[in-house]
């Protein structure tokens, strides 16, 4: 019998994030690859029958539902006892997690407790000469590796936005199989969370974002990027994550896995590298600029105009420019 393939789902609030169709998007690709296998998606946690009928509604896929008591969000600790139990039993060809903060914090952990191989910020599925590889970034993100494994057992964790969502609404769910486990942390606990209020719309809703990286240098420097901003009409600035998480930017300025993903006319990335969290986060932007003092930088890959230039000195010129070219035509 063929080894079937394992999706860890994610999911918060009594509700699935949007990752886990993608992943189970991801599995039938690989499903298809491999021609066998059956695909399982398991849901961790303590009150989840309705997150596991969701998903069992939305993909037609099998759920398995693991209920553990006390388990009142993740925990990475419970996640590898209960989910090393099941796989040694069930010896999965591959399993599916998010590169998530979630699916990093785990899937290496349990990938080592399985004996397994690990292959993580999975992008594609490529076949070379018959086998299948795993397409990821390295390099961040100038060089993309194709990466094959001969483990009989695959830890995965595929970027968001790689794979189109598993279609929604199939023809008939798929079956619900329910457990009760036992496993508590004795290491690390959640003390809750805490969410913050942000309003994204003013990048999601933008015509044209301005996009400060860490290469703008310090916090004074994203004076330039708003006056660069404010020459576009329905126009917001955004941010790499660095520069969000060193305080310079408001979370809701983010672009990226983990931030916003956004889709506006022009995008002008601005000392910004181009990792792929980032990258993904903006690829549907209809023109990307990008100005970068080192040629190689991975975002002139998906850039339609690249600027090699000190952005300290080329966009105070830039703005300059423009402001004579509006004073002489006035
Ligand atoms: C799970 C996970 C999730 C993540 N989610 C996100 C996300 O949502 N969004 C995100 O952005 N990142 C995310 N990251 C981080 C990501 O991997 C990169 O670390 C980050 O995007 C890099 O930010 P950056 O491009 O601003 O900085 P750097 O990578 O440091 O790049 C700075 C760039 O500026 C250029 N530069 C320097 N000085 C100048 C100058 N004077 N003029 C012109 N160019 C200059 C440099 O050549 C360089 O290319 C995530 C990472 C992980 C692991």
């Amino acid at each position: 019998m063929s080894q079937p393939i394992v999706v860890i789902a994610e999911h918060a609030e009594g509700h699935p994030r949007p990752i886990t169709y993608e992943l189970a998007g991801f599995a039938r690709t690989l499903q298809k690859e491999m021609q066998s296998s059956e695909i399982t998606i398991i849901v961790i946690g303590e009150i989840i029958d309705s997150v596991a009928e969701i998903i069992a509604r939305k993909t037609g896929l099998s759920v398995f539902a693991i209920r553990v008591p006390g388990l009142a969000g993740y925990n990475a600790e419970v996640y590898k006892n209960i989910l090393s139990n099941v796989l040694t039993d069930w010896q999965p060809s591959h399993v599916c997690a998010a590169h998530s903060t979630q699916g990093m914090d785990f899937a290496p952990g349990l990938a080592v407790r399985l004996g397994a191989a690990c292959i993580t910020g999975v992008e594609a599925i490529v076949k070379q000469d018959e086998k299948i590889c795993f397409r990821r970034a390295v390099s961040g993100g100038k060089i993309m590796a194709d990466v094959f494994t001969d483990s009989p057992m695959v830890l995965l964790t595929i970027l968001p936005g790689s794979f189109a969502p598993d279609p929604a609404n199939v023809a008939a769910p798929g079956p619900v199989k329910h457990r009760m486990m036992e496993s508590a942390p004795k290491q690390s606990f959640s003390r809750g969370i805490i969410r913050k209020s942000m309003d994204v719309s003013a990048v999601t809703e933008a015509e044209v974002i301005v996009a400060a990286g860490r290469g703008i240098g310090e916090k004074e420097h994203l004076d330039l990027i708003y006056r660069l901003a404010s020459l576009f009409p329905k126009s917001a600035v955004g941010g790499s994550r660095i520069v969000c998480d060193q305080g310079w930017l408001d979370y809701a300025h983010q672009i990226g896995v983990t931030g916003c993903t956004v889709a506006p006319n022009l995008y002008i990335a601005c000392g910004i590298s181009g990792a792929i969290q980032h990258v993904s986060g903006m690829r549907g932007s209809g023109f990307v600029i990008s100005i970068n003092k080192d040629s190689k930088a991975a975002i002139f890959n998906v850039s339609d105009v690249c600027i090699i230039e000190d952005l300290t000195t080329f966009i105070p010129i830039l703005i300059e420019t423009h402001e004579n070219r509006c004073a002489v035509s006035e």
